[in-house]
């Protein structure tokens, strides 16, 4: 029984991982698309199955399987969809596989029975480690009843429960570890690969991503003889924000101009904050005259904008531009920022909240 019940937990942490490697298990419930759901939601089904096949026997007669673990992980990480297509998949293979029978329709129904209630527990809004002892004193106390009313002598049904329970209890146990392990590490990977390349204060893109990207873009410009255009813009005597209504107002305003450029933008394009109160965007496929037209409709709309800084305070502020545009101002894509750049350094040189862009 032993080496069945480690053949039964190691299926199942196989199976784990290839779904974990499939959904990432950080998006959980309704977020998860509906084609991961269904492909996962089978997969439980499947784990289901091999679980079924791969049952411990107890005694010459009498087998016990761990299917209810599938039906619990679905629960907990995928959702309801996932957990009704594998539950479904479960007890139809359990009816027509085995041929209709009493024994069948009971197990078979037992096993609905365990994937709507299991669904309904994953509902709850408790911790996670509760909603595990939850759903598996449910699923372990709805299987018992199968194997009662599958089990003709009672004798042989008290052996085959007290199997049962210890097999169920020591397996969910380490599902439960492995499962919340396989989770946490995702979690960690998507909260640092995002860290990594968001701008912390705006939301927008940071300096990291705004380089590999750009590498993409010129590189694609380049291949196919497009358009690329580069905007600097950089906020007009901001150090007097900070000096006059403090750090944190000034914080406020970044984050207020971050949203207007995000707005600004098709959804080809690009936005980065690529220093202090400086962002960069890149426009794909866009020529100098529709960049100086983009550039000059950011200006206006920063210059009538009303930004709200502390104590409902509202300033106003005004940006300067600068741009490149490849093939227009270079031949090559390497002097792009330093263009847009130059261009900017003589926006701020000849007025400021001015748009200059390098002449053909
Ligand atoms: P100019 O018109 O020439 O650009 O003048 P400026 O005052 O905007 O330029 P300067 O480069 O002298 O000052 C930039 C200021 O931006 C200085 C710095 O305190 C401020 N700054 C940089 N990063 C941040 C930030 O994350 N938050 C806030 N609140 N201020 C920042
Ligand atoms: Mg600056
Ligand atoms: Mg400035």
């Amino acid at each position: 029984m032993v080496k069945d019940l480690f053949i039964n937990t190691c299926i199942c942490v196989t199976m784990l991982f290839i779904a974990s490697q499939i959904l990432k298990l950080t998006a959980m419930g309704s977020s998860i698309h509906i084609s991961k759901k269904i492909i996962t939601g089978v997969m439980s089904g499947i784990l289901g199955i091999i679980l079924m096949f791969f049952s411990v026997r107890v005694t010459p007669k009498a087998i016990i399987d761990l299917r209810h673990l599938s039906i619990i992980v679905s629960s907990v990480y995928l959702g309801g969809t996932s957990t009704f297509i594998g539950g479904i998949i479960i007890a139809l293979f359990r009816v027509l596989y085995y041929g209709i029978s009493r024994q069948s329709l009971i197990v078979g129904t037992i096993t609905m029975l365990a994937t709507i209630g299991s669904i309904f527990i994953g509902k709850f809004r408790v911790p996670k480690k509760l909603k595990w002892i939850l759903l598996f004193f449910y699923n372990t106390c709805i299987f018992s009843v199968s194997i009662y009313f599958a089990m003709e002598r009672i004798s042989e049904v008290k052996i085959i429960l007290v199997y049962y329970w210890i097999g169920s209890i020591i397996s969910s146990f380490i599902i439960y570890y492995y499962s919340q392990y396989l989770y946490d590490t995702h979690s960690i990977i998507k909260i640092l690969k995002e860290e990594a390349t968001t701008d912390f204060l705006t939301g927008l893109n940071n300096t990291r991503s705004f380089d590999i990207v750009f590498n993409n873009v010129t590189n694609r410009a380049k291949e196919n003889q497009e358009y690329l255009a580069v905007l600097m813009i950089d906020i007009d005597f901001f150090k007097k924000v900070n000096d006059t209504y403090g750090h944190s107002s000034g914080d406020l305003v970044l984050k207020e101009l971050g949203e207007i450029l995000d707005n600004s933008i098709g959804e080809y394009d690009f936005v980065a904050r690529v220093g202090g109160e400086e962002f960069c965007i890149l426009l794909r496929d866009c020529n100098r005259e529709k960049a100086y037209y983009i550039a000059e409709k950011i200006r206006k709309e920063v210059q009538k904008h009303i930004f709200r800084v502390k104590n409902g305070t509202k300033i106003k502020i005004t940006v300067s531009i600068g741009i490149a545009v490849y093939p227009d101002c270079c031949t090559d894509t390497e002097q792009l920022k330093e263009i847009a750049d130059n261009q900017l350094y003589i926006a701020k040189h000849t007025g400021r909240n001015k748009v200059c862009v390098q002449a053909k």
